[in-house]
């Protein structure tokens, strides 16, 4: 993943407008809150992207996905680019 400095996405971030407390869904609360206020973000892909290359797969909800689905998306990731290399050999 491409690195980004630019953090202006920032500013027209959704979340900034939200409850920060549906990013954070206690253990039996589901992220369905947090994911459609993403789901309208103008933002998600970069806030996705920041997210992956941080390898950020720990908390909260972030681009739409929750930890677990980022970290099943940075392994699909982490397994094309080992075959890139593989081929690129
Ligand atoms: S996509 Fe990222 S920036 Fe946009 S509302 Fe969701 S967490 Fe916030």
């Amino acid at each position: 993943m491409q690195q980004h400095t630019d953090s202006r996405w920032r500013d027209s971030a959704l979340c900034r407008e939200t409850d920060p407390e549906i990013f954070y869904p206690e253990v039996g609360q589901t992220p369905h809150a947090a994911k459609r206020v993403c789901a309208a973000c103008p933002v998600r892909a970069a806030c996705l992207t920041e997210a992956l290359d941080q390898r950020d797969v720990t908390f909260g909800v972030r681009g739409g996905m929750t930890p677990n689905e980022r970290r099943e998306l940075a392994r699909a990731q982490d397994a094309i680019t080992r075959c890139e290399r593989r081929w690129a050999a």
